[in-house]
């Protein structure tokens, strides 16, 4: 691909008007919205609004003037990026305080069956979490096996398979439709984390049947940093489970004030506490962002930007560690090198920024709203030059930041 190239499809491109909606830095090439999103141009004033009028004039009145719904208004447009119901879908809380929620309702639902079986490798939280949640569950526990032992793991001892759709790392791609009915087929249920999925592929979660599911707010949908999260449980099963984080804001009657909790009907009993309203305002303008937007567009631009980059690593002898095929794979690409670390720190010293995930991988998120076939090729002529000019080998790199 020549810059001229890169020029034309760019445009030719139908998702080009999006790149200005999002305030990017000049001299930077942003490859890492699968890690934190960018800035969209409306989030600053909506933050601003929030703080001057919603807040600052409005006060406690804005409780009863679009506040208190929100949790369940934004799930709403989440849902409709998600192949679910509006009201299968709610904001709250962060990932892995929905996993917990949803993992510990699970177990307690599926007994006499104890285990939820995972894969190793899955992104650490997941496995933390469910660690941690099945603590809380007298006689469960976590089974976590390769991939290629899932399948086997699977038995009549199964409560839930837990599994992250896209991986973090690698951007392998679990067939949903396919995992949800072999759990279904042992009598398991499925639970979907979706964070390296919303926002970067076409989801159906009913159509695959999925019983329940969590993702994240500021990876794709750019939410804006610690943005809240949102949790999918399935009309079928939403009478049925019960949150452990029996809170307030999931009760059936809040405001009468009752010593005894009764569950909220429907989607709102998994909110626990009083919602982070300055934090609503960001994740609502980056879904707003998103109201349009054809996810076929989406899905065929990340597939054309990942064939671009990996033709130039595989030009510069990177070994590419992502599926080839489109359909087993999310929007993200990731190479292995030995100085993963130091090669990612001297391209974001030359404004190529990416990231580095321990051991040896060097990742690249596909963001196709705002992200252009020009800044791919920009990007490999960097990441030649950093590659031919040895400036990995900067001593400088050779000590590790604490967020990578
Ligand atoms: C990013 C990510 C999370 C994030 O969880 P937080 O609670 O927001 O820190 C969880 N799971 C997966 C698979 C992720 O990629």
């Amino acid at each position: 691909m020549t810059r001229d190239d890169a020029r034309a499809l760019d445009a030719a491109d139908p998702l080009r008007p999006y790149r200005d909606r999002f305030a990017l830095p000049d001299g930077v090439i942003y490859l890492d919205g699968n890690s934190l999103g960018p800035l969209p141009r409306e989030t600053a004033p909506a933050l601003a609004d929030m703080a001057e009028r919603q807040w600052g004039e409005r006060l406690i009145r804005s409780w009863n003037e679009g506040w208190i719904d929100a949790p369940q208004r934004i799930g709403g447009k989440i849902a409709a990026l998600i192949g679910a119901e509006p009201d299968e879908v709610i904001v709250a809380d962060s990932t892995s305080v929905n996993l917990f929620k949803l993992l510990v309702a699970a177990l307690r639902h599926a007994a006499p069956r104890t285990t939820i079986v995972s894969e190793t490798g899955n992104f650490p939280t997941d496995l933390h979490i469910a660690e941690g949640a099945t603590d809380c569950v007298p006689g469960a526990r976590l089974n976590a096996v390769a991939r290629a032992d899932l399948s086997t793991a699977i038995d009549d001892d199964t409560a839930l398979l837990m599994l992250t759709h896209v991986h973090y790392k690698t951007a392998e791609r679990f067939d949903m439709a396919a995992w949800t009915t072999r759990a279904h087929d042992a009598g398991a249920l499925a639970l979907w984390d979706l964070s390296h999925s919303v926002g970067a592929i076409p989801l159906d979660l009913n159509a695959a049947g999925a019983d329940l599911a969590i993702g994240c707010g500021y990876k794709y949908l750019n939410g804006g940093p610690g943005a809240p999260a949102f949790l999918f449980v399935s009309r079928r099963l939403q009478e049925q489970l019960a949150s452990p984080l029996s809170g307030w804001m999931g009760h059936a009657a809040p405001f009468e004030f009752g010593d005894a909790y009764s569950p909220a009907p429907g989607i709102k009993r998994w909110l626990a506490g009083t919602p982070s309203m300055l934090a609503m305002v960001g994740l609502e303008a980056g879904i707003d962002l998103w109201r349009d937007v054809d996810q076929q567009h989406v899905a065929a631009k990340s597939a054309a930007l990942f064939d671009a980059l990996a033709a130039i690593g595989g030009r510069l002898g990177l070994e590419c560690v992502s599926p080839t095929d489109p359909s087993a794979r999310g929007s993200h690409i990731s190479f292995r090198h030995p100085k993963a670390y130091a090669l990612c720190q001297a391209l974001i010293e030359r404004g190529v920024i990416g990231d580095f995930r321990a051991p040896d991988v060097v990742r690249f998120g596909l963001t196709p709203l705002y992200l252009g076939f020009e800044d791919i090729w920009q990007a490999g002529e960097i990441l030649r030059d950093v590659l031919e000019s040895g400036a990995a080998d900067d001593p400088r790199f050779a000590t590790r930041a604490a967020v990578t």
